[in-house]
């Protein structure tokens, strides 16, 4: 520590770069419950100390991991090797100017939520997990239930200020910054836009690069996972909030029952919903067993043993007469208005993967090696119910433990394999990795918006091939000539 001392007044720093001890291990996971190791932490409060860390770490060839929240799900922020950068104390939130807003990356989504209520603006962005910070949301593209109808916070990002792997800070603005075709500039990098890694623009996707001719150079930098720039300051596009919002959750006999009646939300000539979302038999059943063996659990509403599967979706306007008549072939509806009654939903939604998580934690403690087997794959609309019967058949052969959940608007739900022995992690793993070729087959995302990180990289290289890989290399090597930051995301070293 004495020889850390000497080099901050040596460098005159303002932040100072920790050893790592027992004190720090929370940092050393994400809640994909993949472990990593660092010797250094530093956790610096504004965008020059950034810098700071960042030449300290360049002049010593430390590689440097970047976290916000940690609740990412692929390994993007577990560190291997060399220093932590976390930007956890650099939360501040701006105060409102007109429909726009200027936030520190480490500013976590509950306290943007919070400290907008009762402005009359909203931020459309709607993740389960609140505690995520809008660094990492940019990093990572995040979606979430109301990306039905909002997209991903892609679309609510209007400018970023970003520390590059040089130490150099830029700021880029939606419209003002842009490529021409496909050569760009930012400060002192600049190089070309190659045309190969936008393989699925037609569905959900959060799987590498964003690259277009002409395009908004912000965009660049969202859902890089942090390999291009450190984040460091956020200017979010906010919406006047929507005067009425009502929730249902419809409840189903039989799985192909809840699958005709998405059809129909979608489909069926009525205004579309802000959010339709699905939960299996496997997801409730476990929702009935957290309820009653867990005390934590406790305040869930009680689900009838008849209920199969469930549909919850959203209106920001009376629901349409049709809907309510197509919905009453549902055993049951439940109906919610309001932030209050629809958050308390959400808790219901969230204690889904919460349990999970629990699950694989206490599961890790005799079998160490155990990471979370979720998936987060779209597919395009006409492929929804196909992919629901792989889900089910590839499970019910392989005898794993699961549940399914998530996105089905956007034909994206998480299957979560629950592996009991290592035997069944390893024949999990492998049926999700046949999944993935008939996903990308069917002109499907690997990750529509959890992101690569460091624990789906074949699949990205599945996705786009080594060209793609390559090409994604080539715009790394631009930026991080020395490849310091994030290594491992994306695609390995
Ligand atoms: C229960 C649960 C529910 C979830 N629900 C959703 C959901 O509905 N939708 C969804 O999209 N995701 C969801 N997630 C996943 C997770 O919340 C998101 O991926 C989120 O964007 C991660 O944010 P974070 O701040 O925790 O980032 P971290 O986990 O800390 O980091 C994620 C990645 O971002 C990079 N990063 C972080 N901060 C910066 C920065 N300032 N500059 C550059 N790079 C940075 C990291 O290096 C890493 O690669 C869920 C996770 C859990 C546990």
């Amino acid at each position: 520590m004495a020889f850390f001392v000497a080099w901050c007044l040596i460098y005159r720093m303002a932040v100072r770069i920790l050893d790592v001890g027992e004190e720090h291990a929370d940092y050393l996971h994400d809640e994909s419950r993949r472990v990593g190791r660092a010797e250094r932490i530093a956790f610096p409060e504004t965008t020059e100390e950034v810098v700071e860390v960042l030449q300290v770490a360049s002049e010593n060839h430390w590689p440097v991991t970047v976290q916000g929240g940690r609740t990412g799900i692929t390994g993007g922020c577990v560190p291997e090797g060399g220093l932590i950068l976390n930007v956890s104390h650099m939360k501040a939130i701006g105060h409102l100017d007109g429909d726009r807003m200027t936030l520190q990356p480490g500013a976590l989504l509950a306290d943007i939520r919070s400290s907008i209520e009762g402005s009359g603006w909203f931020f459309p962005s709607d993740l389960t997990e609140t505690t995520a910070s809008i660094g990492g949301m940019v990093a990572n593209n995040a979606s979430g239930a109301r990306s039905f109808k909002y997209g991903a916070v892609r679309n609510w990002i209007h400018a970023l200020d970003v520390v590059l792997p040089s130490g150099e800070i830029v700021q880029v603005e939606r419209g003002v910054h842009r490529a021409n075709g496909r050569c760009f500039r930012l400060g002192a990098v600049g190089g070309r836009l190659q045309a190969h890694l936008r393989k699925c623009a037609w569905v959900k996707s959060a799987a590498g690069y964003y690259v277009e001719p002409d395009m908004d150079l912000v965009d660049l930098f969202i859902g890089a996972e942090g390999t291009l720039g450190v984040v460091t300051g956020i200017t979010i596009q906010l919406l006047p909030k929507p005067e009425q919002l009502i929730g249902l959750t419809a409840f189903y006999a039989s799985e192909s029952e809840a699958l005709r009646f998405v059809r129909f939300l979608r489909e069926g000539g009525v205004a579309p919903p802000t959010a339709i979302e699905f939960f299996d038999s496997h997801a409730l059943g476990l929702l009935r067993r957290m309820k009653a063996e867990n005390p934590a659990f406790a305040g869930l509403p009680e689900l009838a043993p008849e209920f199969h599967t469930a549909i919850y979706f959203e209106f920001e306007c009376e629901v349409p007469d049709a809907v309510a008549e197509a919905s009453a072939s549902a055993l049951e509806c439940w109906f919610s208005e309001g932030e209050h009654e629809i958050v308390a939903l959400k808790n219901f939604r969230h204690a889904i993967p919460e349990s999970v998580n629990m699950i694989i934690a206490e599961r890790k403690k005799t079998l160490p090696g155990l990471t979370k087997l979720g998936t987060d794959m779209s597919v395009p609309d006409e492929r929804m119910e196909d992919v629901m019967q792989m889900y089910h058949e590839g499970l019910a052969e392989a005898g794993l433990d699961y549940v399914i959940f998530g996105h089905i608007g956007n034909n994206h739900v998480h299957v979560n394999i629950l592996p009991r022995s290592k035997e069944e992690y390893e024949r999990g793993r492998a049926l999700y990795l046949d999944w993935a070729k008939q996903v990308v087959e069917w002109g499907g995302s690997v990750s529509a918006e959890h992101g690569i990180g460091k624990n789906k990289t074949d699949f990205l290289k599945l996705m786009v091939g080594q060209e793609g890989i390559r090409a994604m290399r080539e715009l790394k090597r631009l930026f991080d000539p020395a490849g310091m930051l994030n290594p491992g995301n994306l695609f390995d070293g």
